[in-house]
């Protein structure tokens, strides 16, 4: 089969051919219905190097993934080849007291892990290929009716990641509060559908790029805001100066980070999900009073039944953009360019 592997750090993933994968005890073969590229994706081929994560090249691309049963392991039960499914994409050792609530991007015991902290596409070979191996058959979600695997593959990631953010801060989201998401891109804009899909919250959508806020006014953000100097200062005068109940950075840079203890309200939640590399200072003062700071990471695996339910009754929607595997490197292309609209899914 074709798969787009990473072969070294700082790289290029190249378009190469490779054996077909066969499942071993337990395990299951997925037949690639739609992979999922994601800005972490550059963060690999740019900036990783050897040490920044317990696992090396190479592996082939792509931890969003969904597609239909292809190849059943021995003892695996419950699954039927043919039927279409998710695959939640962090693997950890399954027996600890996260993975046993199947919080595996928390695994306590990594090394137990089939890659210490990573998972298909993170260290193991992804869904960039006509066939995925997922070597634990637990990690298989039957998809609900009404969602096909190109539609469900960036809802494992792209959707997931920010469902788990807010779904936290429910308590803090009744009606009248305010919720900030900054960053309306990959995951941003899945964010925004989620909070008006599960709050009754105002919703402020905040980026640099005038477009990524046409998209989040298309995903029903209330109000947008150009970031800037003058971002914090318009999202105190929107809710009446006390600032917003919830912060999620979903850019995490210092500029951004900064932007969200301005806006933040007392008693909120600021939560950074983005990568970005950005600190920030936090000391008795610095912030507002009894703002909780918090990163999150991933989601867990009834959390990715939850979102592939609101996918299914259309109530969260990525928008995507489509390519075949050939067109990978395009779709990476486009997303370094800041081109790319939503979320690219390969369809191999
Ligand atoms: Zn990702
Ligand atoms: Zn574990």
């Amino acid at each position: 089969m074709r798969a787009l592997r990473l072969k070294e750090w700082k790289s290029e993933p190249e378009l190469v051919e490779v054996p077909d994968p066969t499942p071993g005890p337990g395990q299951v073969v997925v037949r690639i219905g739609g992979a999922g590229a994601c800005h972490s994706d550059l963060h690999l081929m740019d900036e990783f190097e050897p040490g920044t994560m317990p696992w090396n090249p190479p592996f082939t691309l792509g931890h969003e993934n969904a597609g239909w049963v292809h190849a059943l392991g021995d003892g695996v039960t419950g699954l039927s080849v043919g039927q279409p499914v998710a695959v939640f994409g962090a693997w950890g050792c399954g027996t600890c007291a996260r993975c046993r609530v199947g919080v595996d991007p928390y695994c306590e015991n990594p090394s137990a892990a089939p890659v210490p902290s990573g998972g298909g596409g993170l260290g193991l070979d992804g869904g960039m290929a006509e066939f995925e191996l997922v070597p634990d058959a637990r990690h298989v979600v039957p998809l609900p009716e009404g969602l096909d695997p190109a539609e469900a593959a960036p809802l494992t990631d792209a959707g997931l990641t920010p469902y788990h953010a807010i779904r936290r801060s429910w308590p803090k989201l009744p009606p009248g509060s305010t919720a900030v998401m900054i960053g309306v891109g990959g995951l941003g804009h899945v964010g925004v559908q989620i909070l008006k899909a599960t709050t009754a919250a105002r919703v402020i959508a905040v980026d640099t790029r005038a477009e990524a806020l046409r998209l989040a006014e298309e995903c029903g953000a209330d109000r947008t805001v150009t970031s800037g100097p003058a971002a914090a200062e318009e999202i105190r005068d929107a809710t009446g100066g006390r600032g917003a109940d919830v912060v999620l950075d979903f850019v995490g840079t210092d500029t951004t980070l900064a932007l969200g203890v301005a806006a933040a309200r007392t008693v909120g939640d600021l939560t950074i999900v983005g990568i970005g590399g950005g600190t920030l200072g936090v000391s008795f003062f610095s912030v507002p009073y009894e703002v909780s700071i918090a990163t999150t990471y991933w989601g867990s695996r009834p959390e990715l039944v939850e979102v592939l339910d609101l996918g299914a009754r259309g109530l969260v929607r990525p928008k995507t953009t489509t390519f075949a595997l050939g067109g990978a490197l395009d779709a990476y292309r486009q997303m370094r360019d800041g081109t790319l609209e939503g979320r690219a899914v390969i369809v191999p």
